[in-house]
């Protein structure tokens, strides 16, 4: 059987660094906001190319922090329209409800399943305040197009980094590219602790400094309270643990990209469609998504072949009961995505004996 993704696996192979960081921290007697989040925040900071980065509980909060302390600073009010793809993770849509702003949902480009700066430019109006591209699957949005309009509309960036971990774009990080970018480091992420987490970053000290505030009560120096803010920190654990794991996130990566060209070397059923290959966007593979009009019936056949897939995701935001003031939305490419996205298994540690499994299988399917 190959798993779709054995977190087990992954932690295994971090031992016995990642017992001794952990060991440190328990004898240590500090569990929050030490010396691993400062450690943490300045090494992921620095390898995003940003200046800034503070500590979240969670990727969902991290984007939540960031239109907070937007609205803290005076950029944006609640109510105010934040462009959104509409086939993200459900997860970015609610961070923008729980900021009171207003989530407008973008069609994706078909051929790269991220936000289409095109359709950007119709949903702008007078309430737009923010632009919000998801890095899906851990490939790019297409940025200078996205920064352009926002320039022209004075419009604020927020990158949705939680699938692209060290993903580039024109030869800069992702996370450095719009006015801040939220991070998530669940488990199963290219960067996972072992257990919530997320971080933002920012070249911009203020928003940084708002955020920090706002994700511990809103207090900006110990027992003053200038905001009723929120609590979402980073643990010291979860911290040292990152930092462990950070230091292999470009080899981690690196394999990741290799398991993709074998996928799309030896790959070649006319039933599957893959997504087209994108340099310079260099992609970091979060998901490798196939797309198959037969999704279940593949699905089913991989199964049955000892090779577990997942789908991202198998029903659209606006088609789930949380957003149903959406539900009457028409969004065809949206829609077709749901329909046929399969993620096949993907992992630095897949051996090449089971990625020959995999594409034989795939070529195989009738
Ligand atoms: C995982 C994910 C999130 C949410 O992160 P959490 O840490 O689980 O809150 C947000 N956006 C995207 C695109 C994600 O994949």
């Amino acid at each position: 059987m190959i798993p779709y993704f054995s977190l087990q696996k992954i932690t295994e192979s971090f031992e016995p660094q990642l017992s001794e960081a952990i060991n440190d921290i328990t004898a240590s007697g500090w569990y929050l906001q030490g010396k691993a989040n400062a450690n943490f925040e300045k090494e992921f900071a620095d390898y995003c190319g940003t200046t800034h980065c503070v500590g979240t509980g969670n990727g969902m909060d991290a984007i939540t922090l960031i239109l907070l302390a937007w609205q803290a600073m005076g950029k944006t009010q609640r109510g105010d329209e934040v462009i959104v793809p509409a086939n993200t993770c459900i997860a970015t849509i609610i961070g923008i409800l729980r900021a009171g702003m207003q989530p407008v949902l973008c069609e994706p480009e078909a051929y790269s399943c991220n936000i289409n700066p095109h359709k950007i430019v119709t949903l702008i109006t007078t309430n737009t305040k923010v632009i919000l591209p998801v890095h899906l699957y851990g490939h790019s949005a297409d940025m200078d197009p996205i920064l352009a309009i926002a320039m022209q509309h004075g419009l604020l960036v927020l990158e949705d980094c939680a699938q692209a971990h060290g993903a580039f774009y024109k030869g800069k990080r992702v996370g450095s590219l719009g006015h801040a970018a939220a991070f998530s480091f669940y488990p199963s992420k290219n960067l996972g602790a072992l257990g919530d987490g997320g971080a933002v970053t920012t070249s911009d000290v203020d928003t940084a400094t708002y955020v920090r505030a706002l994700g511990n009560y809103g207090s900006s120096a110990k027992y003053v309270h200038d905001f009723k803010g929120i609590n979402s920190r980073l643990d010291e654990l979860q911290a040292a643990i990152l930092s462990v794991k950070l230091k292999r996130l470009d080899a981690d990566n690196e394999r990741r990209r290799e398991v993709a060209r074998r996928y799309r070397k030896g790959m070649h059923n006319p039933l599957v469609r893959l997504l087209p290959v994108s340099e310079p966007m260099e992609n970091v593979y979060h998901i490798f998504p196939i797309f198959c009009s037969d999704r279940e019936r593949l699905q089913a056949y991989l199964m049955e072949k000892g090779i577990q897939t997942l789908i991202h995701y198998p029903i659209a935001p606006h088609k789930q009961q949380a957003l149903s003031e959406y539900a009457a939305l028409s969004l065809p490419i949206t829609e077709q995505i749901h329909r046929e996205e399969l993620s096949l298994p993907m992992s630095p540690l897949l051996t090449d004996e089971e990625i020959e499994h995999i594409i034989e299988s795939i070529n195989h399917f009738v």
